[in-house]
């Protein structure tokens, strides 16, 4: 048992910054979850706190602790255990396997666009515990994974390995292919890796197996490409933060350690590279008044905001950070029927705050909070990544493939 819980003083810091406790009057937020319950948990026995399935995983209450306790991680922990006997309904297991879903939507893409958008086919996914009120993001057949899968020569002294994950893979792989452009076209060996889900969905739909099953596929192939001399690269801060943290941490993988230590958020690489003075961008002006969504596991992440610093150095751009909201879709968690009301709640308290800011569009670094707040505000969204290539596209062009 992690003993973690009996440094909390009980100061409820966390449950100020509980944005599912704000909303939702059937979870009594991270202090009641997370510690205090953990001191009357015995290891091997099975929880009874049917709440403990509201959490969503933001992570805000272990950013928020003043004292190290990571009340999320003991959420996590006992959803996992609890998961054994009641966390496993038939949308939590299609979730956890959303990877394997992704990979035949995209080869269906065209016809499972379609389905996904005829009334009856969402009125049959509702009663299997699927929320009606998101549209689906489409499927694109030309994934990342069918993408040409390097570019740049590999005697170039500089060479990265891109983690794409799930949601550039499938979603949206034109953003993914012009990341691996830009890198090159930065003077950068850039590869594409085999790789699959990160776990995530997994771990947070209560299927422990299957997270540590696809982290050790990843895993393998990663820590290969850091022994050639490869630094790993994410754009999604919820695939960073698993490969980052639970890959070492609650999943216990074998190269965790290694692949922590050089793996890299892509703003945070290349601002990194512009300090040492190993970069010389010359950046284009982008006129355009942003809002600055922060997903709430760049916060965990612990990195700052890199995409902010890296494009104020961008002529003519306008960026308005919101740091203080979650988007409430949290991946898989807002996808659910129990847990619409709360997503949809705290994604229009997110959306109207963005609203309110008059910009041309929102932008955020995961997918996910884009698809929520791109929906509920009726603003267009953008990864920092599209907005970093327009300002640098006089250097770069994207390919199609
Ligand atoms: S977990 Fe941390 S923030 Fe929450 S009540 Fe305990 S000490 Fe305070
Ligand atoms: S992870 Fe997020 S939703 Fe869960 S208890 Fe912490 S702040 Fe609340």
């Amino acid at each position: 048992m992690n003993f973690d819980f009996q440094h909390c003083i009980r100061c409820t810091i966390c449950v100020e910054n509980c944005p599912v406790f704000r909303v939702n009057p059937d979870f009594p937020g991270p202090k009641q979850s997370g510690p205090d319950s953990q001191r009357f948990r015995c290891d091997g026995e099975t929880s009874v706190d049917q709440w403990i399935g509201l959490c969503s995983q933001c992570k805000r209450c272990e950013v928020a602790c003043p004292y190290g306790v990571n009340p999320a991680e003991i959420i996590l922990r006992e959803q996992l255990n609890y998961g054994k006997k009641h966390f496993r309904a038939p949308v939590s297991r299609l979730f956890s396997n959303v990877y394997y879903l992704g990979n035949l939507t995209s080869l269906l893409a065209p016809l499972a666009n379609k389905l996904v958008s005829v009334k009856f086919v969402r009125r049959i996914m509702a009663f299997f515990g699927i929320s009606e009120y998101l549209n689906f993001p489409p499927y694109r057949f030309h994934a990342m994974e069918r993408s040409w899968p390097w570019k740049g020569s590999s005697k170039r002294a500089r060479k990265v390995a891109f983690f794409y994950g799930c949601y550039l893979n499938y979603n949206r792989p034109d953003i993914g292919r012009k990341i691996r452009d830009l890198f090159a076209s930065m003077g950068f060996r850039v590869i594409l890796p085999r790789q699959v889900c990160c776990g995530l969905p997994a771990l947070g739909n209560g299927d422990l197996a299957t997270a540590r099953r696809l982290a050790n596929r990843n895993a393998a192939i990663l820590a290969q490409y850091i022994d050639r001399g490869y630094d790993v690269l994410y754009a999604c801060t919820s695939c960073g933060l698993m490969l980052t943290r639970d890959y070492p941490g609650m999943l216990d993988i074998e190269a965790g350690k290694k692949i922590a230590e050089n793996t890299y958020n892509i703003h945070e690489y290349i601002l990194k590279l512009l300090d040492e003075g190993l970069l010389d961008l010359n950046f284009k002006a982008v006129a355009a008044k942003i809002a600055y969504h922060i997903p709430c596991h760049l916060r965990a992440l612990g990195i700052g905001y890199p995409a902010a610093r890296l494009l104020e150095r961008i002529p003519g751009l306008d960026i308005a950070v919101l740091d203080d909201m979650c988007c409430g879709l949290a991946g898989t968690y807002g996808f659910k029927k129990k847990n619409q009301e709360t997503s949809f709640k705290l994604g229009v308290i997110a959306a109207q705050a963005l609203k309110e800011t008059a910009a041309d569009c929102i932008m955020a670094d995961c997918g996910a909070c884009r698809l929520q707040l791109s929906q509920l505000s009726g603003m267009p969204a953008r990864d920092p990544a599209e907005i970093l290539f327009e300002s640098l596209n006089n250097v770069v062009n994207s390919s199609k493939r």
